[in-house]
C-alpha cells in the first residue's frame, strides 16, 4: 500500500499539447450535487434558466456517466472524484466501516488528533475530522503538485463531502454546522477559522432572513411546463419533512423583533432545518461568495480550485425520491443560484477565465410506491435473516462469531475465531453458504472477503459484471468478511423514502457536465465517470496528464 501511495500523483512532465485556452484560467469550480442522477439534469432541461441551463446549452454533457464501484455513498463518491481513483485504491469504501480488532465503526473522516473549529474557537467536544483515512493523494495534493501557489478550497453541506473532495493539503475544507449553524472546519486544514468564516458564523441568520427562505421553503414557480413524468406534490411513499409531505415547509422558529437577536434555541432549530432543505445549498453559495472576495480566489495567475458540495438534493431526495416535486424544486433553486454565481464569476474574473464541472457523488433508487417494478426490503424479514444466520453459525461452530452486521455485510469476531482455533476463510465460506441458502428475496448475493481479494488480483474485466463493481470497492483492511448485495430493484429501507449504496445502475448514475472555453458544447454519449473530473480539468487548464489514476481526460476524443 505504501508503494502505491508514493506512485499516486506522480505526473507526466511532458507539456500538455491538447486544447487549452489562450486566455489565462483563474479558477476551476467543481460543483458536486449529492444524489443527482444524469436523467435529472436532462429531465428539467426545458425548465433550467440559470447555471444548469448554461451546462446544458453551452457545456459538454455526459448523460451516460456512471460510477464504476459499488459503494455508492457520499464519502466514496467525493473521495473518488477528488483523487481520480477508485475506492480500491484510496480506501474510502463507504461512509463508515468496521475494522478487524476494533470496537464499533470507523467514520470516513474520523481523526482524534484533529479538532473541529467553530466561529468562536475550538469545538473540543466534537469528534475530530480530517482526510487521514483517504490513502494517497487527493485533489489538493494533485493540484498543488502542478500549481504550488494555487489555493484549493472546499465548501459543503456535509463534513465528508467537503473534506474528502479535496483531501489533505487543502487550504480549507468547510462544512455546515447543523447543530449551531455557520460553517466549521478542522485544525487538519487551518489553525483557526479565517476571519470571513468566523464573521459568517455570526451573520448567517441575518443572511437567511434576507434570503428566499426568509418565510420557509415554498415551491418556486417553474418557468415552464413541469415534466410529465414528475410525481405529484404528495406521492405515496414520501417520508415528509417536519410532519408534512406538501409545500410549504415552514421555518421551525419565528424571527425576533426589530433590534433583537435570535435566541440560542431558535438558532439551533434553524441550523438543523437549513441542513435538510435547499437553504443549505444557498448558504454554501453565500460562503463561496465570501471566499471569492476574502480568500481572493482567482485573483492571480495561478489557477485556483474550488469545490462546492451541495447536499440538499440528497437530504430531500432521501425523504421524497428523485422524481418528487420537492427534489425538482431543489434543482430549480440550484439552477437559479448557480446562474447568479456564474454571473458573479464572469464579472469578477472575466468571461472565459474560469471553468466549471458539474458532478454527483452517487445516484438513487426511485420510490417503490411510484415504480411497480421496485419493492421495499421489509425490516421484519431482514431481522429474521440476521437472526437465523447468527444462530446457524453459532450452532455450527459452538460460539457466536458475528461481531457486526448491516445491510452491506458482516464482520466476524476474529478473536473468538482464533480462540476457537477456527480458520477464518473456512468460517467465511460457511457463512456465505448459509447466507446464500437463507437468501431471502431481497439479497442478490453474498461474497466472501477471500473471493473478492482473489478477483481483485486480476484486473477487473471491462464489461463490468456486478462482482467487478464490488472488486473496485475492495480494501483488504476495510472490506468486511462477507459482502451482501441487495437484489436489483429492492430498497433497503422499509419505512418510506429511498436510499442508495448498491452497485445497481440507478445508484451509479450521476450527472456530469463541463463548462468553459476548452469545452465544445454538446451532449456526448461516451462512457464517463466522476473519476474523469480532475483529469479533465487538468487538461483544460493545461496542467498536463495525471498518471497513476483511473480517471482520464474527457477532452481527448
Ligand atoms: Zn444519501
Amino acid at each position: 500500500m505504501m508503494l502505491f501511495a508514493l506512485l499516486v500523483g506522480s505526473l507526466a512532465r511532458a507539456p500538455w499539447a491538447g486544447p487549452s485556452s489562450d486566455k489565462e484560467l483563474k479558477l476551476a469550480v467543481v460543483l458536486v450535487v449529492d444524489q443527482m442522477r444524469g436523467d435529472q439534469l436532462a429531465r428539467g432541461r426545458e425548465l433550467w434558466r440559470g447555471g444548469l441551463r448554461r451546462f446544458c446549452e453551452h457545456g459538454r454533457v455526459f448523460p451516460a456517466a456512471a460510477l464504476t464501484w459499488s459503494g455508492t455513498q457520499t464519502a466514496p463518491g467525493h473521495a473518488s472524484l477528488g483523487s481520480a481513483r477508485e475506492p480500491r485504491h484510496h480506501g474510502v469504501i463507504a461512509n463508515e466501516w468496521t475494522e478487524a480488532g476494533r470496537e464499533g465503526s470507523v467514520y470516513c473522516c474520523d481523526d482524534p488528533s484533529a479538532v473541529v473549529l467553530g466561529p468562536a474557537g475550538r469545538l473540543e467536544k466534537e469528534a475530530g475530522r480530517s482526510a487521514r483515512l483517504l490513502r494517497g493523494s487527493g485533489a489538493a495534493q494533485l493540484w498543488k503538485h502542478c500549481v504550488p501557489q494555487a489555493k484549493v478550497i472546499a465548501i459543503g453541506g456535509k463534513d465528508r463531502s467537503a473534506i474528502l473532495s479535496v483531501g489533505a493539503g487543502a487550504d480549507l475544507a468547510a462544512w455546515w454546522d447543523r447543530e449551531r449553524g455557520g460553517f466549521v472546519s478542522s485544525t487538519a486544514f487551518v489553525p483557526r477559522l479565517p476571519q470571513w468564516m468566523a464573521e459568517f458564523g455570526q451573520t448567517w441568520p441575518v443572511a437567511l432572513r434576507r434570503s428566499p427562505f426568509a418565510q420557509g421553503w415554498q415551491a418556486l414557480p417553474p418557468g415552464g411546463v413541469l415534466p410529465a413524468d414528475l410525481s405529484p406534490d404528495d406521492q405515496p411513499g414520501e417520508l415528509g419533512l417536519g410532519g408534512r409531505r406538501t409545500f410549504p415547509y415552514d421555518l421551525p422558529a419565528t424571527w425576533p423583533g426589530e433590534g433583537q437577536s435570535l435566541d440560542e434555541r431558535s438558532r439551533a432549530r434553524l441550523a438543523g432545518w437549513a441542513f435538510v432543505t435547499p437553504a443549505c445549498d444557498w448558504l454554501v453559495l453565500e460562503l463561496a461568495r465570501s471566499a471569492l472576495d476574502r480568500a481572493e480566489l482567482g485573483a492571480d495567475e495561478h489557477c485556483d480550485l474550488l469545490v462546492l458540495a451541495f447536499s440538499a438534493c440528497d437530504s430531500v431526495g432521501h425523504s421524497f425520491g428523485p422524481s418528487s416535486r420537492e427534489v425538482l424544486d431543489v434543482l430549480l433553486r440550484l439552477d437559479q443560484e448557480l446562474g447568479l454565481w456564474f454571473d458573479t464569476l464572469d464579472r469578477r474574473l472575466g468571461e472565459g477565465r474560469w471553468l466549471a464541472a458539474l458532478a454527483a457523488d452517487h445516484g438513487v433508487m426511485e420510490l417503490p410506491e411510484r415504480d411497480q417494478t421496485l419493492s421495499r426490503w421489509d425490516s421484519e424479514s431482514a431481522k429474521v435473516f440476521s437472526k437465523e444466520l447468527r444462530s446457524s453459525l453459532t450452532a455450527e461452530f459452538g460460539a457466536d462469531l458475528i461481531a457486526a452486521q448491516d445491510v452491506f455485510g458482516l464482520r466476524l469476531d476474529r478473536q473468538r475465531c482464533r480462540e476457537k482455533g477456527l480458520d477464518l476463510e473456512r468460517v467465511r465460506v460457511r457463512a456465505a453458504e448459509l447466507a446464500r441458502q437463507r437468501l431471502p428475496r431481497y439479497l442478490e448475493s453474498a461474497w466472501t472477503w477471500d473471493e473478492l481479494r482473489e478477483r481483485s488480483r486480476s484486473s477487473p474485466s471491462s464489461d463490468l459484471a456486478l462482482a467487478d463493481f464490488l472488486v473496485r470497492s475492495f480494501d483488504e483492511e476495510r472490506t468486511p468478511d462477507l459482502v451482501f448485495v441487495a437484489a436489483r430493484g429492492v430498497l433497503a429501507k422499509s419505512i418510506g423514502g429511498t436510499t442508495h449504496g448498491s452497485p445497481h445502475e440507478y445508484d451509479r448514475s450521476v450527472a456530469l457536465a463541463f463548462l468553459g472555453p476548452a469545452f465544445q458544447a454538446g451532449w456526448d454519449s461516451r462512457p464517463a465517470s466522476t473519476l474523469d473530473v480532475v483529469p479533465t480539468l487538468f487538461a483544460a487548464v493545461g496542467l498536463g496528464r495525471l498518471e497513476g489514476v483511473e480517471g482520464r481526460s474527457l477532452l481527448s476524443p
